[in-house]
């Protein structure tokens, strides 16, 4: 078996050691004599699972009472109509900063309901390089959009907008528990697991309890924030795979990489020996303003596109995959989320120095 190093950006990177629990404990679930794919969901094994995820969410982001954290399926783009269907009353409007393809989307979501929308900032003149940094939010707004890390252009807010009191709802889901932020202007916070959290086919929803009186009573069942506040996340079948792998993730974040304020400094150590190359090289360019630079998508070009071929080509042969940009954007994009090691990064670092020396 030959693992490689994996920079792809969703389904992405995982931590070994929860892969090899996951094998390990596959055909027999904590002595249940089944696997985790054949067991109820309304049994004392996956309620200690889903209890056991939610917990960990709460520390790791030290959530207080005033939050709900629920597990749903649909993928973030479900959240994009969710959110305005949910907590966007028809007569009020929603302020949206658009800083790349998924905030884009988000919006469009919110006007094929016939929603009101005031995009309040956008990067769209410079390609979605940089994070907007000045903006008027409309004090009676809804809410407040933003699209925390932006995995295709490779930026990131460093710090998050006053917003005076107008809740905030973030797409975080190329960054959520990578790093540590203050919850509490936040009224909702999703993010799909496949980037920092698990596989896919689950999303984790944080939100503020005072956001579900909005719910809009004539919503169908399936698509309001309450039913699954209700039930705990289990109104339906949920994906029990998926939740159990996220909390094999969560516990392995806490237990084994030390916590938010532990990743996060190694995140930053990464993505530090990646930008530094890109400064001091004249044959790979950042994409990124410097001030908006992501800590989990570092985004560049080389001088042509049959080198960028090259480069991801080399590179796998080399034993690191995943490395081509979005095909909106072209170029190369190195993923860099929780799980993925240091020693991935100096690895990379060492073969781009080579590969600029030989064809630079
Ligand atoms: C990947 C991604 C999405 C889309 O997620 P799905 O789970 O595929 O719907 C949305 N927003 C951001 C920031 C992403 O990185």
């Amino acid at each position: 078996m030959t693992r490689i190093y994996n920079f792809n950006a969703g389904p992405a990177a995982l931590p070994l050691s929860v892969l090899e629990q996951v094998q390990e404990e596959f055909l027999d679930f904590y002595g249940s004599g089944m696997s985790i794919t054949e067991i109820s969901h309304r049994s004392k094994w996956f309620d200690d699972v889903i209890e056991d995820a939610v917990g960990r969410v709460k520390r790791l982001l030290g959530l207080n009472e005033a939050f709900d954290v629920l597990f749903l399926q649909g993928g973030a783009s479900m959240q994009f109509c969710m959110v305005p269907m949910n907590l966007l009353p028809q007569g009020a409007s929603a302020d949206y900063v658009n800083t790349g393809t998924w905030a884009t989307k988000a919006i469009k979501e919110a006007q094929i309901q016939g929603k009101s929308v005031n995009v309040v900032a956008s990067s769209e003149d410079k390609n979605f390089s940089y994070i907007p940094a000045k903006m008027t939010f409309n004090p009676d707004a809804a809410y407040v959009h933003i699209t925390s890390n932006n995995t295709i252009k490779g930026t990131q807010w460093a710090s998050f907008p006053d917003t005076a009191g107008v809740p905030l709802i973030s797409d975080m889901s190329s960054d959520i528990l990578s790093r540590r932020f203050d919850p509490s202007a936040f009224g909702l916070i999703y993010a799909g697991a496949q980037k920092n959290l698990g596989p896919a086919g689950v999303t984790l929803v944080i939100i503020r309890r005072d956001m579900l009186e909005r719910v809009p009573a004539d919503l169908p069942t399936m698509l309001k924030y309450t039913t699954f506040v209700e039930k705990n996340s289990m109104f339906n079948t949920p994906p029990c795979f998926a939740v159990y792998v996220v909390q094999l993730v969560l516990k392995w974040l806490e237990e084994t990489a030390g916590g938010l304020d532990k990743i996060e400094a190694a995140n930053r150590e990464k993505a530090a020996l990646l930008y530094a190359l890109l400064d001091e090289s004249d044959f790979y360019s950042g994409t990124a303003e410097k001030q908006s630079r992501s800590v989990m998508n570092v985004t560049f070009r080389l001088p042509t596109e049959a080198l960028e071929a090259q480069f991801v080509e080399e590179a796998l042969q080399n034993g690191m995959g995943g490395l081509k940009g979005h095909r909106s954007v072209g170029g190369c994009r190195a993923s860099i989320y929780n799980a993925t090691p240091l020693e991935a990064v100096e690895t990379l670092v060492d073969f781009m120095k080579e590969f600029a020396r030989k064809n630079g």
